[in-house]
């Protein structure tokens, strides 16, 4: 009996040491340990020699004993099916995973982000407000009282149930915001969404994107505006584009300019995009109406301010060489997957 038992401890370790690899090498362990001739069944069949009140022990032995065997088989079987499936699937384990699609940033995110990151580098924060707003933080502060002519142009939506409520037409409802805190100086930009009553075509929408600015301290003058901007478009279009200012009109900055830059399409010599004029108009801007920062209850006589706007759609427009502003906002994926790679 104990020369039995050291016999199958011998076995167990054979088992346990059997390096089995490839579909050969399983059968011949099968037949070995598991086969009708093989070492299991012969073992059992020594439980006729072993006296009844072992029999209970040894039994117990054998049956361990033959766990061990097929579990072995078993596992080793199945890696071997694993393996074969995988030359089957031409799987290589070492080629990098599915990609997982994470989607893109929106081209007009991609440009507000560069707009914001450069105005940070000079010391902008970025300030935010809503877009449901009262007539006095959209028009009637700005200079632009009831029957204001310039009202025109910048029709917007209204909500029925209180017509002193409306769609912003611009972010200048943040900048008025922030100068009511009376907390000076300020130097923020503000960007987000606006809304006017426009007929929607490929140049316009009903809404789209701007990003204003507005810093204001004592002596800040028209001098520190031309720099700040010109070092933006020099960031923002290339080191060779020029600027030009015209004299314009709004009714909350006095002076008001216009800023074009030279086409960074052609460098000016004229094309489809600036429409052979070999500038392209980029933003508005000017020194803050006196009358605006005393509606905010700021000294027009101590502090200056300068402003300025831009929208984001047209800079996108001419950056990715987009021919239609309702891209923007289609939803499209076909269009939206064209900007994964873009910066
Ligand atoms: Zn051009």
């Amino acid at each position: 009996m104990d020369e039995l038992l050291q016999q199958i401890e011998a076995y167990r370790k054979e088992i346990e040491e059997y390096k089995i690899s490839g579909s050969q090498q399983l059968e011949e362990f099968r037949i070995k340990f598991l086969g009708s001739k093989g070492l299991t069944k012969s073992l059992f069949a020594e439980m006729k020699n072993v006296p009844n009140e072992k029999k209970k022990e040894f039994g117990q032995v054998l049956n361990d004993f033959k766990q061990l065997a097929e579990d072995k088989f078993e596992n080793a079987k199945q890696s071997a099916a694993l393996s074969q499936q995988s030359v089957k699937e031409n799987l290589d384990l070492s080629l990098p995973g599915d990609t997982i699609q994470i989607g893109s940033r929106h081209p007009i995110t991609l440009v507000r982000n560069r707009i914001i990151s450069i105005f940070q580098r000079l010391g902008f924060s970025v300030a935010d407000g809503p877009e449901i707003e009262d007539d006095w933080h959209n028009f009637t502060a700005l200079n632009l009282p009831e029957n204001h002519p310039a009202r025109d142009m910048q029709d917007t939506f209204y909500i029925h149930q209180n017509p002193d409520w409306l769609l912003r037409t611009h972010t200048s409802n943040v900048q008025i915001r922030e100068m009511e805190k009376g907390k000076l100086p300020i130097r923020i930009i503000c960007p987000g969404r606006v809304y006017r009553n426009e007929t929607i075509s490929a140049r316009s929408h009903c809404f789209f994107h701007q990003v204003e600015g507005l810093y204001i301290d004592e002596n800040v003058s028209f001098a520190d505006l031309k720099q700040t901007l010109y070092f933006f478009v020099q960031e923002m279009f290339g080191k060779d584009v020029k600027v030009r200012f015209r004299p314009s009109y709004f009714p909350f900055t006095e002076p008001s300019a216009e800023m074009d830059i030279s086409c960074f399409i052609c460098g000016g010599k004229g094309c489809r995009i600036c429409k052979h004029t070999g500038w392209v108009e980029i933003l508005g801007c000017g020194m803050v109406h006196p009358k605006v920062l005393e509606n905010c209850g700021i000294d027009s006589n101590k502090y200056t301010g300068y402003a300025f706007g831009m929208g984001i759609e047209r800079p996108a427009l001419l950056l990715y060489d987009v021919n239609d502003i309702r891209l923007f906002s289609e939803n499209d994926a076909r269009f939206l997957k064209q900007f994964n790679s873009a910066v």
